[in-house]
């Protein structure tokens, strides 16, 4: 039996089912563990389905998080979605339940759980919930909230179709646009930014140091981004901004913690950046990668790190 067949099954055998996501959650995230629990309640409307973990106000318009108490994961089954590691997932009492399952498509770097279905090349973990129902021979169903945050959630991760895209993404979003859901209003939330963050946005252009070899990097220490008095929208709409800029080949964005480490967010228009964030904790997609940096000092060793990579691999859009 494939895995996809096993999953399906193990939904069957469960009355309660909790699904969770990763921390720090973007909408492929909410939306693929939205997109699941809509899926089920569609399909089983006895059984109890949970999605759990931080309420986010910039993504409430894709789903609002549940409270349960501890005693619901007895006899539970636990899905999370769209999330590599164990330490990364949120709410920790995911291995509360009596199994756990995997759906992702980030590299499985920790193969977490009882079942795994992960497919690193897919280009977010939203198309393959759609997936998981067209293989279920019609048992499960989709519904047009269902396919609304699946849709966000392809949106988010292919960065509106600017990365990873491809035949089999473009497939999926059409069959989801047979769902009746207003899908001008999801692209436009998607990409609406409030005034603090547009002005967040032009200091970063503005200031974004840009090498010779064509790395960018950007340091947000808590006074900078404090003074831009974004509330909780955190600054995520920044990422991608150095990569339009057409001399840039890699770019990174440090944000300054609490506790004074960074937290490392890195991006790459050809160039295969995951190694490098492996060697400072983390990790993530060959071109889109996060990893944590103790002080200024490693702060350094990175730029100085992706300088080399960069100067090292053929230049121009070519190989590593
Ligand atoms: P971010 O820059 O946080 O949006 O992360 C980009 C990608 O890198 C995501 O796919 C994350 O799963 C991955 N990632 C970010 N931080 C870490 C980390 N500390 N460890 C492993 N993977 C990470």
């Amino acid at each position: 039996m494939t895995v996809q067949a096993q999953i399906i099954e193990k939904i069957k055998a469960y009355d309660t089912i909790i699904i969770h996501r990763h921390q720090r959650p973007d909408p492929d995230a909410f939306g693929s563990q939205m997109g699941l629990a809509e899926i089920l309640r569609t399909s089983f409307p006895h059984k109890k389905i949970y999605i759990v973990g931080k309420n986010v106000p910039g993504l409430a318009w894709i789903a609002s998080m549940e409270e349960i108490p501890d005693d619901v994961y007895q006899n539970a089954l636990v899905i999370v979605t769209d999330t590599a590691n164990a330490p990364r997932i949120d709410d920790r009492r995911f291995d509360l339940g009596k199994e756990l399952i995997k759906i992702d498509h980030h590299p499985n770097d920790e193969p977490y759980g009882d079942l795994q279905w992960v497919i690193a090349g897919a280009s977010s973990t939203s198309s393959l919930i759609y997936k998981l129902v067209e293989l279920s021979n019609g048992l499960l169903k989709l519904n047009a909230n269902a396919a609304r945050v699946l849709y966000a959630g392809i949106v988010g991760d292919t960065g509106r179709f600017l990365y990873s895209v491809d035949s089999e993404t473009m497939r999926v979003v059409s069959e989801l646009f047979k769902y009746d859901f207003d899908v001008i209003a999801v692209n436009q939330a998607m990409d609406s930014i409030s005034e603090a963050a547009a002005k967040l946005s032009g200091y970063v252009l503005e200031n974004v140091n840009i090498l010779d070899s064509g790395v960018a990097y950007m340091i947000l220490t808590n006074e900078i981004v404090t003074s831009f008095d974004l509330g909780d929208a955190g600054t995520a709409f920044v990422i991608p901004l150095p990569g339009r800029i057409n001399t840039v080949k890699t770019w990174v964005i440090f944000e300054e913690q609490d506790d004074h480490s960074y937290r490392v967010r890195l991006r790459s228009k050809q160039i295969i950046i995951n190694g490098l964030a492996r060697n400072h904790g983390g990790g993530g997609h060959p071109l889109a990668s996060g990893a944590r940096a103790r002080d200024k000092d490693e702060v350094n060793d990175i730029i100085d790190e992706l300088d080399r990579l960069v100067r090292k691999s053929t230049y121009g859009y070519g190989k590593e």
